[in-house]
């Protein structure tokens, strides 16, 4: 069960500036949500709130039947993707793969059984032994997802994860997501600038504007009725 639940979420940061106004949403098990709106609209500090790593100033966040406004980001069943991969460069993809795994003290062999599982998902399984800086740009973007993955997450949040690659693997990497979202199951939150991976990637789409939302709907609606 990964139906996530936000309750009149409102985030008020200490300087008072309040980023994010009274949000409503239900999501389902599986759904594929995406968060769009102008830079500064809020998107970031949602998602950070769902993940934990930002405190909700009010309202009720549910993971499942779970109210989780006060649960540590390690206990929440959540993994999230970044712009910037966060890779570990000293370390190579495998233990990169690895580290959340092992903080978990999770025992070896199923930690290598999740790393190679995941590897063999997002075609790593040849530059394991490899360290971040000998990887390009989209085998990059794939060991952060493979980092997010062997924890076998519920819910994955992304913040604009393809947004550094260039046009080509963009598309590439869109198609591998959307299978991706498939094979796992998981439930997907996903912040983008970009209208195409809004429309293909979607069950629906929320716009943001100004810490509101302004529209849920289906990208087919939303494109029919702009
Ligand atoms: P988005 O992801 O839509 O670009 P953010 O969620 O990152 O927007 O930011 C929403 C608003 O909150 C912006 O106006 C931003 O400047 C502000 N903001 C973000 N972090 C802080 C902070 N730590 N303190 C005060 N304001 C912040
Ligand atoms: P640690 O450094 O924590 O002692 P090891 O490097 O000894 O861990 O590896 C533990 C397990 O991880 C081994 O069983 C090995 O099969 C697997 N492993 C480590 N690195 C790789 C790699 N590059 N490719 C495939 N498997 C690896």
């Amino acid at each position: 069960m990964a139906s996530l639940s936000l309750q009149h979420i409102t985030k008020k940061y200490p300087n008072g500036f309040e980023a994010v106004k009274d949000f409503n949403l239900e999501i389902a098990d599986k759904e594929f949500i995406i968060f769009v709106g102008p830079s500064g609209c809020g998107k970031s500090t949602t998602l950070r709130m769902i993940a934990g790593l930002e405190e909700i100033s009010g309202g009720t966040l549910k993971i499942g039947d779970k109210v989780v406004n006060d649960v540590e980001p390690k206990d929440r069943d959540i993994a999230m993707v970044f712009q910037n991969y966060a890779l570990y460069p000293h370390m190579t993809v495998y233990d990169n793969m690895a580290f959340g795994l092992k903080l978990r003290k999770v025992p070896k062999d199923q930690i290598d059984k999740m790393v190679k599982e995941a590897a063999k998902i997002l075609d790593l399984e040849k530059l394991l032994d490899r360290k971040p800086k000998a990887l390009s740009g989209g085998q990059r973007q794939r060991v952060a997802m493979g980092r997010a993955i062997v924890r076998e997450p519920k819910v994955f949040l992304m913040d604009e994860p393809l947004s550094n690659l260039d046009a080509k693997l963009r598309v590439q990497m869109r198609t591998e997501i959307s299978k991706l979202h498939e094979r796992l199951g998981a439930t997907i939150i996903y912040v983008t600038h970009d209208q195409t991976e809004a429309m293909t990637l979607g069950t629906r789409i929320v716009v943001m504007k100004d810490g509101v939302v302004q529209q849920v709907d289906t990208p087919k609606n939303l494109y029919d009725n702009p």
